[in-house]
Parts: C-alpha cells; sequence; structure tokens
C-alpha cells in the first residue's frame, strides 16, 4: 500500500508554525501584550510555513518533498483545491481534503480609490473583520497588512484604536491577506508593510512566521529591504526580533521627547525614548546600509514647531535615519488636525538642514478611509479599556 494512501491523523493544532517554537513567551511584557489568543483554526495549512509543512508531512510518513510542492502550490501558484495540485499522489490528495484544510480570510468588500489604491474588508472564521490596503505608486505596488483585529495600544491620533482590540491574527490570517493582495495583481507586490490594523511586536510568533513565508523563494520572494515592520516600540520584542528576522523597521515616533509621546503613544509610558532609540539602533547595527524609518505624525501646533524639530535632531543624533511626516488623517471625533502644508515643508526642511533625511508620506486612498490611521475592520472589542482613547492602553487588557 503506497504511504500517501494513509490518512493524515494529525491536526495542526499541534503543529506550530516552523519559527515560532523558538519564542517560548517567557517574557512577561509580550505576554501582557499578547493576552488573547491568536485565531489559528485546527487543520488549517495556511498556518504553516514551509519546513512546518515538510515536518508536519514526515509526522505522516509522507515524503517532506511533497509538502513542499504542496506550499509552492499555495503561495506560488495561488492554488487551494488540493485535486488540481496535480505533482502530488492522488491517494495523498484525498487524505489531506479529509484530514486538513485551506482556509483564507474571505473578502466581503472591496472599495477602490481614484488614485488606485484599493482597500479590502477581509471577515475570518469567527466573524471578526480586518483590512487590507494595496497601494499601486509607479513600478512599485505595496501591500499594507494587518497583525490584529483591533490594536490594544491606545495611541490617541488612530482610529484603528478607538475600535478596541479583540486578538491577534494567525499566521494563516495575516499571510491570507497577502495571498490575496497577489492573486489580485497576478504577481506578488512589490512591497510589504506590516503597518494595517494592530501591533505587529504584540503578535510576534505569527508576525515572524507570516514574515518568513513572505520572504520565501518558494512563496512570495521579497526581500528583507522590502518588507517594513511598523512598530510604537515595543522594546523587549524588538530586542527578540534582532535575533530572528533582518526586515526593515519602521517606528512610530511622533514626538522627540517622553512628556508628549506619552500622551500620543503610551506604550511610551512603559518604554520610553531612553530605551526605544538604543534599542532601535542595535537593530540595524553592523548593516552600514541599513537605517530606522521614524515615522511621525504632524499634529497641528502640538509636535510641528522648529523647537520639536530640533529635539528631535537632538534625539536622533548617531542614528542612522529616515523621517517619514505623515500628515494627520482625520476621523470623526478625533480632535486632532493636520498641521497645514507649509509648516509641514518647514519642519522638513529644518531637518533635511541637519543633515536627516525627510520625506512627507504621501496621503493615499483618504477617500475610501485606506490611509494611515483610518483601518477599523470589525473589530468586537473584547479589551476593558479603563479611560478612553487616552487612558491606558495595555494594563486594560485582558
Ligand atoms: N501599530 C503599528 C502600525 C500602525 S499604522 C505602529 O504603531 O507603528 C502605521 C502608522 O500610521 C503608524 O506610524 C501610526 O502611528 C500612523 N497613524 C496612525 N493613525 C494615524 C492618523 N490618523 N494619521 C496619520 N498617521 C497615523
Amino acid at each position: 500500500m503506497p504511504a500517501d494512501s494513509d490518512a493524515p491523523r494529525l491536526a495542526l493544532a499541534s503543529a506550530r508554525p516552523g519559527s515560532g517554537d523558538r519564542f517560548a513567551r517567557e517574557d512577561a511584557a509580550l505576554a501582557v501584550l499578547s493576552p488573547l489568543n491568536a485565531g489559528a483554526a485546527p487543520g488549517n495549512l495556511l498556518d504553516l510555513d514551509c519546513a512546518g509543512i515538510e515536518a508536519l508531512f514526515r509526522e505522516m510518513g509522507q515524503k517532506p518533498f511533497h509538502g513542499r510542492n504542496l506550499f509552492k502550490w499555495i503561495h506560488k501558484h495561488g492554488v487551494l483545491a488540493f485535486e488540481a495540485m496535480t505533482d502530488l499522489p492522488k491517494g495523498l490528495r484525498a487524505a489531506l481534503a479529509e484530514g486538513l484544510s485551506l482556509r483564507l480570510p474571505e473578502v466581503v468588500r472591496e472599495q477602490p480609490s481614484w488614485d488606485g489604491t484599493r482597500k479590502w474588508m477581509m471577515e475570518l472564521a469567527d466573524g471578526q473583520r480586518i483590512e487590507t490596503v494595496l497601494i499601486p505608486d509607479g513600478h512599485r505596488t505595496t501591500v499594507c497588512v494587518s497583525s490584529q483585529v483591533g490594536c490594544a495600544l491606545n495611541c490617541s491620533f488612530c482610529s484603528t484604536a478607538q475600535q478596541g482590540f479583540n486578538r491577534n491574527l494567525s499566521v494563516g490570517e495575516i499571510i491570507g491577506q497577502v495571498w490575496h493582495a497577489t492573486r489580485a495583481l497576478g504577481r506578488p507586490p512589490s512591497n510589504l508593510v506590516l503597518m494595517g490594523m494592530g501591533e505587529p511586536l504584540a503578535n510576534f510568533e505569527a508576525v515572524v512566521g507570516a514574515m518568513g513565508i513572505m520572504q520565501d523563494d518558494l512563496a512570495y520572494g521579497l526581500s528583507k529591504y522590502r518588507i517594513t515592520l511598523s512598530t510604537s516600540g515595543i522594546v523587549p520584542a524588538l530586542r527578540r526580533l534582532r535575533e530572528c528576522s533582518d526586515v526593515s523597521l519602521a517606528v512610530s515616533l511622533h514626538a522627540p521627547d517622553n512628556a508628549l509621546r506619552d500622551q500620543l503613544v503610551p506604550i511610551n509610558r512603559k518604554y520610553p525614548l531612553e530605551e526605544l532609540v538604543p534599542a532601535c539602533k542595535a537593530f540595524i547595527a553592523g548593516d552600514k546600509r541599513r537605517k530606522i524609518t521614524w515615522e511621525y505624525v504632524m499634529l497641528d501646533s502640538l509636535n510641528d514647531s522648529d523647537a520639536h524639530a530640533k529635539a528631535l535632531i537632538r534625539l536622533l543624533e548617531g542614528v542612522p535615519s529616515k523621517l517619514n511626516l505623515i500628515p494627520f488623517n482625520p476621523f470623526p471625533g478625533s480632535g486632532y488636525r493636520s498641521s497645514p502644508t507649509e509648516r509641514i515643508e518647514a519642519f522638513r526642511q529644518r531637518l533635511l538642514r541637519s543633515g536627516l533625511m525627510a520625506v512627507t508620506r504621501k496621503t493615499r486612498g483618504d477617500d475610501i478611509d485606506a490611509a494611515c490611521g483610518q483601518l477599523v475592520g470589525r473589530v468586537h472589542d473584547r479589551s476593558r479599556r479603563l479611560s478612553g482613547p487616552h487612558g491606558p492602553a495595555v494594563e486594560g487588557t485582558r
């Protein structure tokens, strides 16, 4: 009897994404920040990287190279029907169909913007909804991916924060967004940014697992320079990321001093600038071509004066940096206004004169609420935030 006629006896719930095992959640801070379990559905092969599928096949008594081919079918060719995977033995295909599944988030709405940006709303198995954005720009196409259902960090100027937080996304739910974008484009996107809903470093294992698949030549084949993880600055996770991933880093700075940053990005109370900046510097140490991208939302009369620019220059002295100035994208009830264009330009010029690289981020897709900080989805809030959008972000989360 050929080995491949054995039905898989193994449920995937026990098989961890390839890179996950290395990161036991011993870090107390991370445990607090990842309080709710990822939504990995048992048996979903989309939750595994190539090594994970090979290991699973080995355990099933199958040849690992069949697992490799299966991985290619899913991610390179976009094929999800086992029976269409013609280089897998027929018995194996039947066994896979019986015991395992390939479940993607479902696209429930697509919104096109006048500027070519497209926003997808995707529904997950438990009915939660997340958003993903595709941004064409000349020969580049960037896909902005969500990492959590909602966000627990409560940045006061971000509309995702207002939705609250439900749970982490699984590897399959993160890479599933890339899968859909690749099918819609007919090729993998040229760039991926983890800048959608959620704080990627608060969902460490799934995000690292998904980024591995993004980089795998058998899947989407993106180089480390074309994947950018954006974080509000969870310092222990940043240190850990350095040990296992070499993707590019963007950090949501938004203020040059702790007093102001405490207000805008409350996680700063836990990991203040004197810890964050050295950790970022260490992240790129040893690679002269790399810079940290600092995101800086331009808020009228709040963080946009010449004095703020000067303080920023001092703060980033000696750190290979690029400043990304983001005009504030409004949403109802935010209470903030964007700095006027001339102020943003004056601020930028001040940075440039000091030798800092600084660009103003183009606002894309604002007519469909697809710009930075405007993604909302449908989140059943399970966080118990103590005092509204400016209150403690993490402590109030179950
Ligand atoms: N949690 C991650 C990803 C957030 S979204 C992080 O904090 O980095 C990506 C960027 O958009 C972040 O820099 C975020 O601070 C910024 N942002 C959030 N809301 C915004 C808004 N309303 N206008 C402009 N930028 C915003």
